[in-house]
């Protein structure tokens, strides 16, 4: 019958010889397999007390960010769930009341705004979707959870600390800021 691949191995079947049957040799060569790993350098890490350097284009978390002043960028204009290939992302959209114009930059601003962790693939698609900056992906990974509700990241876990109460933490977040710009697609 004709071989379907190329790559077909032919098994040879022919009785073992009496160096063979003794099987010493290849318990030994085994052992040697075994015991050339112990000198050579170990892949494994001793996480979390060590962890691995990040690639330069590791994209992980997202952040929504605010400006200078402390106010929201997004204006739930929906253009990242569009882009977003995974159908990560959901909002809802809402009007800037008269006196929150220190709260939101824009007329319109997302009320809510949620991330779906177990769809997102990290593209960044998001990011580069965005025309107001309002949302960009961290060098932080999204932790491991017991349940797939944690999973679903919303506003107040997106969001970047507030500039004029938390500064310190604010700055800590901007600058785990990951800027890169999306070459494949
Ligand atoms: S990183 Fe990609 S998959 Fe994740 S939410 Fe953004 S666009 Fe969607
Ligand atoms: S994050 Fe950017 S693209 Fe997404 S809804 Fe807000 S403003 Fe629009």
């Amino acid at each position: 019958m004709e071989a379907l691949t190329n790559r077909a191995k032919q098994i040879d079947r022919s009785p073992m010889t009496a160096w063979e049957k003794m099987y010493l040799p290849a318990i030994v060569k085994g052992l040697g397999i075994t015991f050339s790993h112990m000198f050579k350098k170990r892949p494994t890490i001793q996480y979390p007390e060590v962890q691995r350097p990040f690639s330069s284009v590791f994209r992980g978390l997202h952040v929504l960010n605010r400006d200078e002043e402390g106010r929201e960028r997004c204006t739930a204009c929906g253009l990242c769930a569009v882009a977003c290939p995974a159908e990560a992302i959901t909002m809802e959209a809402a009007e800037r009341e008269h006196g929150e114009e220190n709260l939101y930059r824009e007329e319109k601003y997302a009320a809510k705004y949620e991330i779906n962790m177990l769809r997102c693939i990290f593209c960044g698609l998001c990011e580069e979707a965005c025309p107001k900056d309002a949302i960009y992906l961290s060098e932080t990974f999204a932790p491991a959870h017991y349940d797939r509700k944690g999973f679903i990241y919303g506003k107040d876990d997106l969001l970047i600390p507030d500039p004029n109460t938390h500064r310190e933490a604010y700055e800590k977040a901007a600058a785990g800021r990951v800027r890169h710009k999306v070459s494949a697609f």
